[in-house]
């Protein structure tokens, strides 16, 4: 027997409507290239959503078009979250530190019509544009007066002037629950970048769950700074669970690794939650100490995207009373598969235990479920000292990969393998212990390991290459270059180092290189990176 209750197909633009019906005077301040405090609120954001969709359909963008921007978190990128994913096309957010050839594959493997784009990274859109053939053109996010030169062959507009004169109202399509909403591409793996296409039931049941009590705890009388990238797995979902619960919300434009421009954001703004990943909160921190400066309002903290230090967490409990909400999570699951919130008699515990529970990566967000298992299969049990690969499946998570049907994203029994390498304890806290997958993490940005050791063996004194991460204070890991020289070679650091330039984008190039005479090999001739790592455990870069 089927149940009775109406079938309301969950899409953003409930949420749109919602927001626009019962919160449309909550505030929306952005710090933008030109504006350290621009003021608008959610209703006005809405409605330039609309003109943009109109302005967007004029030009012939239908239902299922990817639509790309490259622009930091401000109010305009805000727009593009709603104006493209309800009028049915498909909000692709890219990272603008990518090297220009990711960024060409990543245009052209997702067919994007336009680019949405910040005047900052103009140089960007000049570097791939004779690559992108797809394009029809590009609309830069500030007034017509401010417009740049157009780079030769493209078709160039200022937002303001694209959108100006359209109606603020839009006759929204009723999609499909399942249809796409938006696209993000991850470079955490290996090879090509992989396209995860997030749908709008995906977005708007993470969003729900995002909001509640044991999670990030929103609502209208929160006020919320995503400092994580807009870019970055839609900033963790707070451009739609701010709108849905009416909190505030505050974007900090290209300021998000400025300390000053962080605390006064925080306190000039009544800011209550901020999320970020670990290297964003510990330059904040670093501001804090060295200028004697304190926190006002600010409640509580999320952090993920990298393992967040102990140290870390108590510095801004104890000296700032900032609870630090410790999360893990992933593109590929819209990010949010675990937090660590207290549980009842957590706070009893002595003070060294205390902290050894929060550092854990937490406990998993219904209704997303996760296990660990051994190299054949079998699941772990969880008594917090087993690890394995950590799998999970559930409604906002990946079931593959965009244009990539060779890619199988699930096992035969419907787990997603994330890569990373867990225990969990009998209270259901997850702690990530190591990563299978080939990559480092620097401030919360994925770099390659294999492109870096391609070309490191392209310099003809190397005979073998590779590359681990390696703990660095600031950045939580950094590239190490290991080499084997070639016999009767004597190439040193720099010149390896130098061996980069223009390669790779700047950031990627390791920080230090180390040499010896051999690298351990496992059966199958593969470098056995855990053993690399094991070995330089202890390994520190140089101030
Ligand atoms: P995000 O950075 O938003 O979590 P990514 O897809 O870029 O999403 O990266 C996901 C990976 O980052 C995870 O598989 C894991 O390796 C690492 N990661 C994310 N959060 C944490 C965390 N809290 N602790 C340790 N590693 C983390």
């Amino acid at each position: 027997m089927q149940g009775l209750m109406m079938s309301m197909p969950l899409t953003i633009t409930s949420i749109l409507r919602h927001a626009r019906r019962n919160h449309p005077q909550v505030e929306v301040v952005s710090v933008t290239a030109d504006n350290p405090r621009h003021r608008t609120t959610v209703g006005e954001c809405l409605q330039r959503s609309a003109q943009l969709a109109h302005a967007l359909q004029a030009q012939g963008v239908k239902e299922g078009d990817r639509i790309a921007t490259l622009a930091w978190n401000d109010y305009r990128h805000f727009e593009t979250y709603y104006g493209v994913s309800c009028m049915g096309a498909v909000l692709h957010t890219i990272n603008p530190r990518l090297h220009p050839e990711q960024l060409a594959y990543i245009l052209n493997h997702a067919e994007d019509q336009w680019l949405l784009l910040d005047p900052a990274f103009m140089p960007l859109l000049a570097a791939v544009k004779d690559k992108v053939p797809e394009l029809k053109g590009a609309i830069v996010l500030c007034e017509q007066e401010d417009l740049p030169d157009a780079p030769e062959g493209v078709a160039l507009y200022s937002y303001e002037a694209f959108i100006e004169g359209q109606p603020v109202e839009y006759d929204w399509p009723e999609l499909d629950e399942n249809a796409a909403s938006s696209l993000c591409y991850t470079s955490g793996t290996t090879g090509h970048p992989k396209g995860v296409l997030y749908s709008h039931r995906s977005t708007v049941l993470h969003a729900i769950a995002a909001a509640q009590k044991d999670v990030l705890c929103l609502g209208a009388t929160d006020c919320v700074l995503p400092v994580v990238p807009m870019f970055h797995v839609n900033a963790w979902s707070i451009p739609y669970v701010a709108p849905m619960v009416g909190a505030k919300l505050v974007f900090p434009g290209p300021k998000m690794g400025d300390g000053e421009t962080l605390h006064d954001l925080i306190n000039d703004e009544g800011v209550t939650m901020a999320l970020g990943v670990p290297t964003v909160w510990l330059g904040l921190l670093n501001y804090l100490e060295a200028n004697g400066k304190t926190l006002e309002g600010l409640e509580r903290m999320g952090v993920g995207g990298s393992a967040c230090p102990t140290s870390l967490m108590r510095k801004y409990s104890e000296n700032y009373g900032v609870e630090v909400i410790h999360a893990w999570g992933m593109t590929e699951m819209s990010p949010i598969g675990t937090v660590n919130t207290l549980r009842p008699g957590m706070e009893d515990l002595p003070e060294s235990e205390y902290w050894t529970m929060r550092a854990k990566q937490g406990r998993t967000v219904f209704p997303v479920e996760m296990s660990i298992f051994d190299d054949d299969g079998n699941e772990l049990p969880w008594d917090g000292k087993a690890y394995g690969a950590l799998k999970v499946r559930g409604p906002w998570v990946v079931s593959g990969y965009y244009q990539r049907p060779e890619v199988d994203a699930v096992d035969r029994r419907g787990w997603f393998d994330t890569g990373d390498v867990a225990t969990i304890d009998s209270a259901g806290f997850m702690q990530i212990t190591d990563r299978t997958k080939d990559v480092i993490k620097s401030g919360g940005e994925w770099i390659s390991s294999i492109e870096l050791e391609n070309v490191a063996m392209s310099h003809p004194d190397v005979a073998e290459a590779a590359v681990i991460a390696a703990a660095h204070p600031k950045w939580d890991e950094r590239p190490l270059l290991i080499v084997v020289r070639k016999p009767g070679q004597q190439v040193g650091s720099d010149e390896l180092l130098a061996h980069f330039d223009g390669k790779v984008a700047k950031w990627w190039t390791p920080d230090a290189v180390e040499f010896v005479d051999e690298l351990p090999h496992g059966a199958t001739g593969k470098v056995q990176k855990m053993a690399l790592r094991e070995r330089f455990a202890d390994f520190k870069f140089s101030a």
